[in-house]
C-alpha cells in the first residue's frame, strides 16, 4: 500500500518553571503534516479545555426571536426567494425546515436552510430527529439543481453553529454551496486522491486511509455501517477535528436516506461530546461531487470551536491565520479515545 503521507517530527521547548521553584522543564512539541490535506499542526502536550460551561444565554439575549429573520414572525418578510423556475412558491420546504437563497451569497448558487422554526437548539438537543428535515431539504435542493442541468459538479453542506464558529444568527441554519469549480480545500482533496491513484497504480486514497487507521486504532473511532468516523492526524482546529467518510460513495446522489440517518445519529453523538466538554460551537462541512468520481468519497469534517474566557479570546490566532499552522493542545489520539465512549 502506498504511504499516505502522514509526517511527524518532535521538538522540545524548555523553560525554568515558576510553579516548581524555577526548575528546568521540558515541553515536547509534535510537528505534524498531512500530505493529503496540506494541514500542518503542532500537537502540544498540555490539555487546554474550555473549563466553564459557556454562557449561551448571553447570546440568546442579544439575539432574541423578536428580531430573528428565521423565526416565524419575520421569516416571510425578510428571507429571499428563488425564482419560480427553480421552485414553485420560492422556497423548498420539508416538515418545518425551509431552504432559500442566501441574502449574502458567496457563489452563484449559495442557499441557506433552517432546521425548523425553533430559534435556539442547544448542542445536546441537536438529535438526529431535530436535524433530519434540515439536511433532507438540502438533499432535495441538490436533486433539483442536478435536474436543472446547469453544469454544477461540486457541492457541500456547511454549518457555522453559534457565533464562535462564525454563525451570524443563533437560529440553527445550514448553508449549501454548489459550484462548477471545487472550493480551494476541496480541490486539494481531489488532487491528493488523483495523485495517490496515479502513484499507486489505481489505489484509492480514502480506502487506504481507512484501512491504515482501522489497523493502528489510534484515531479510528468507529464504523457505524457505511460511515467510518475518525479523528484527523493533523487537525485543522485548535480543539481537534473529527472526520467521517462514506465508504465507496462516489457522488452526493449515491447517499440514501438511511445513509443520512446514520450520519445524523453519528453527528448527534459528537455534538453531545462537545456539550459535555463545555464547547459551544462548531464548524461542519460535508463535501461531495455531483457526478460519480471514483477517486473521491463523500466525506465530512467537524471542528469544535470555542472562545476562551474571561475575555472571549478567539481560538484562531496569528499562527493559524498568518503562518498556516494550527496549534492543537489536544492530541488526536486522546480525542479519539474520548469520543469512542459516545458511540457505544
Ligand atoms: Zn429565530
Amino acid at each position: 500500500m502506498k504511504d499516505i503521507g502522514f509526517h511527524k517530527d518532535l521538538t522540545t521547548g524548555c523553560y525554568l518553571n515558576p510553579f516548581d521553584g524555577f526548575e528546568p522543564k521540558d515541553m515536547p512539541i509534535e510537528e505534524r503534516y498531512d500530505e493529503t490535506t496540506g494541514v500542518a499542526s503542532r500537537i502540544l502536550p498540555y490539555r487546554v479545555h474550555p473549563a466553564r460551561k459557556p454562557d449561551t444565554d448571553a447570546y440568546v439575549e442579544k439575539s432574541p426571536e423578536s428580531i430573528c429573520p428565521f423565526c416565524p414572525e419575520l421569516f416571510e418578510k425578510l428571507t429571499p426567494k428563488f425564482t419560480p423556475d427553480i421552485v414553485e412558491g420560492g422556497k423548498f420546504k420539508k416538515g418545518s425546515a425551509f431552504l432559500f437563497p442566501n441574502a449574502f451569497p458567496y457563489d452563484a448558487a449559495n442557499a441557506v436552510a433552517i432546521l425548523s422554526s425553533r430559534h435556539f437548539i442547544p448542542l445536546d438537543q441537536l438529535t438526529a430527529e431535530t436535524m433530519r428535515d434540515g439536511f433532507a431539504i438540502c438533499r432535495d435542493y441538490f436533486f433539483r439543481i442536478a435536474e436543472l442541468q446547469k453544469g454544477y459538479q461540486y457541492c457541500s453542506i456547511n454549518w457555522n453553529y453559534m457565533p464562535p464558529a462564525g454563525g451570524g444568527l443563533i437560529h440553527p441554519h445550514l448553508q449549501t454551496i454548489v459550484g462548477k469549480k471545487p472550493t480551494n480545500f476541496m480541490r486539494r482533496l481531489l488532487a491528493s486522491a488523483q495523485n495517490y491513484m496515479a502513484a499507486s497504480d489505481g489505489g484509492n486514497l480514502w480506502r487506504n486511509i481507512l484501512v491504515m487507521e482501522e489497523e493502528t486504532k489510534e484515531r479510528y473511532i468507529v464504523s457505524t455501517g457505511t460511515i467510518s468516523w475518525l479523528t484527523a492526524f493533523s487537525p485543522k482546529g485548535m480543539a481537534g477535528e473529527v472526520d467521517f467518510y462514506f465508504k465507496e460513495k462516489t457522488s452526493f446522489f449515491d447517499l440514501t436516506e438511511a445513509n443520512f440517518d446514520e450520519m445524523l445519529l453519528g453527528l448527534s453523538r459528537v455534538f453531545l461530546y462537545l456539550y459535555v466538554n463545555n464547547y459551544m460551537s462548531f464548524n461542519l462541512s460535508l463535501y461531495a461531487t455531483m457526478t460519480p468520481d471514483k477517486n473521491f468519497w463523500v466525506q465530512g469534517k467537524i471542528m469544535p470551536r470555542f472562545e476562551l474566557n474571561p475575555l472571549g479570546t478567539s481560538d484562531i490566532n496569528y499562527f493559524e491565520k498568518l503562518h498556516d499552522e494550527i496549534i492543537c493542545p489536544i492530541a488526536p489520539e486522546q480525542l479519539c479515545k474520548e469520543l469512542r465512549s459516545y458511540f457505544v
